[in-house]
């Protein structure tokens, strides 16, 4: 069922779970993470970055939003990383149900103002908002001083940021970085400055850059307010490992023969991640049918319907 951010993360949020938000960006990759989150019954977030909303093209939306509503486990659609206003507009009109607006580059009153015009444009038509605070690193940094880019988050900014722009959860730097890490570095996940920072503010915490990080880290983050994790990295490498494998027998042709192998790779991956947020079982805690999504009027434009 087809919920807003909110909608999926507050009970998890409330009972001491996370929901796993994985990035997609083709058809197989979609149905396999829903099938898998259906088969363990965990709620999940469709996470689709901008570089993959221009791979897939708009009317691809139309098939997430499809699939979402006749999934069992309650999913969101959210846009990840949006770059500007302009864009993060754009995404509500096709029918995202959360979107991220990332101005953690920006200088602290430049990122409140454009969060909060976000916020005030999103929430009427029951579209949640993620905001970000502090800055995440570099995607796959490649030595450990890149490492060290990461602007930690403070618990004092933290609380004055969700209550200038009153966003529904907050991306937090709390040690993790972007994609693959350098060989040989593993993340150190500050656990007690996620739970000052969860003591500060009273929304729910995201996880960016979950990928690489030691399972039993990430478990304890989420002990400590951290209700939403996002998984790129670990997904996509255990899915194009197994498809180059497949792909290494020129005889292989057919689609149907070559992608399910490396589906299945996807799936197992999608179980681990349920099992480290303790999501699994997860969807037994909502109320059937999702509470305050109101479907924008726009959304089932011409485009999208035949
Ligand atoms: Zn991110």
């Amino acid at each position: 069922m087809l919920m807003s951010g909110t909608e999926v993360l507050a009970p998890a949020f409330a009972r001491g779970f996370a929901v796993p938000a994985y990035n997609i960006s083709d058809y197989g990759m979609l149905t396999a993470a829903l099938a898998e989150s259906e088969a363990v019954r965990s709620p999940m977030i469709i996470s689709i970055h901008p570089a993959e909303w221009q791979l897939m093209g708009d009317e691809f939306l139309a098939s997430v939003r499809k699939l979402a509503e006749a999934t069992s486990v309650p999913v969101a659609i959210q846009l990840d990383h949006g770059a500007t206003y302009d864009q993060v507009i754009g995404a509500i009109r096709l029918g995202f149900t959360s979107v991220m607006i990332d101005g953690s580059l920006l200088p602290y009153d430049e990122n409140v103002a454009l969060t909060r015009k976000v916020v005030n444009a999103a929430r009427p038509v029951g579209v949640s908002v993620e905001g970000e605070i502090g800055t995440i690193g570099p995607r796959d940094p490649q030595t450990i001083e890149e490492m060290n880019e990461i602007t930690y988050t403070t618990p004092e900014e933290a609380a004055a940021f969700v209550a200038a722009t009153g966003v529904d959860y907050l991306a937090v730097a709390v040690g993790t970085a972007h994609g693959v890490y350098p060989p040989g570095f593993s993340p150190q996940l500050k656990i007690d400055l996620v739970a000052t920072i969860h003591d500060a503010v009273p929304v729910p915490l995201v996880l960016h850059g979950g990928s690489g990080a030691a399972d039993a880290e990430v478990s304890r983050a989420v002990k400590h307010g951290i209700a939403k994790v996002n998984i790129s990295a670990d997904m996509k490498t255990a899915y194009f490992a197994r498809l180059r494998e497949v792909l290494a027998d020129p005889a292989e042709r057919e689609p149907h023969d070559i992608y399910p192998p490396a589906l299945e790779a996807l799936r197992q991956v999608v179980r681990h991640k349920a099992e480290v947020c303790g999501s699994v079982g997860g969807a037994d805690h909502y109320s059937v049918r999702p509470l305050g999504l109101r479907t924008p009027r726009w959304v089932g434009a011409p485009v999208l319907e035949h």
